[in-house]
């Protein structure tokens, strides 16, 4: 028997109860698929509430993650903390009580619950995790950027440049480190 897929909740039972009738479910580390090339550096926390509706169920879940990113200014690889909210309505694709199939016509872009009455959060929080996905991430509000001359960070580390008035007895060790970085190599 095949494990089952991260974040799929059987929600037959619930579905035979009338409605009102609710489930909570915690989610601890789980790991998704996330589309194009994000990926995944924090798993899943969070939680999920699944009620009952006369037409199918109520989900609200709330997740946190994190992303692997790149700091916009200094490029450094960074984590993005993410904290998603799904409310959406989930449809059978399946009548409990007949056994068949519904007919999804009139509501071709509802959530739908599997054939086997099975909520797939795993697809929904991946898609509101990449719309939460910013733009411009920052590793710290005041990163400093690169510096425009050598290509590194600026910050404590970076150590400020000669420029117009370049100590004599530096400015041998610059010729040399610049014939240092040549195409000899
Ligand atoms: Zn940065
Ligand atoms: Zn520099």
């Amino acid at each position: 028997m095949t494990a089952p897929a991260p974040l799929t909740f059987p929600l037959a039972s619930l579905l035979a109860e009338p409605p009102g009738s609710e489930r909570r479910y915690e989610i601890h580390g789980a790991t998704i698929p996330l589309p194009d090339d994000m990926h995944l550096v924090e798993p899943l926390e969070g939680d999920l509430r699944v009620s009952r509706t006369n037409r199918g169920v109520l989900l609200d879940a709330r997740i946190t993650a994190a992303i692997a990113g790149t700091c916009s200014r200094c490029l450094r690889d960074i984590e993005i903390p993410m904290a998603v909210r799904i409310r959406d309505e989930a449809l059978p694709s399946v009548d409990v009580a007949t056994g068949h199939a519904v007919d999804k016509a009139d509501e071709p872009d509802a959530t739908r619950l599997s054939d086997h009455h099975e909520l797939d959060l795993a697809t929904l929080a991946a898609e509101a995790i990449s719309l939460e996905e910013p733009i411009v991430a920052l590793c710290e509000e005041a990163c400093p950027g690169l510096c425009v001359e050598c290509g590194l960070r600026l910050g404590p580390d970076h150590v400020a440049h000669e420029t117009e008035d370049i100590d004599p007895r530096l400015a041998a060790l610059k010729g040399f480190r610049v014939d240092g970085d040549g195409d000899s190599g």
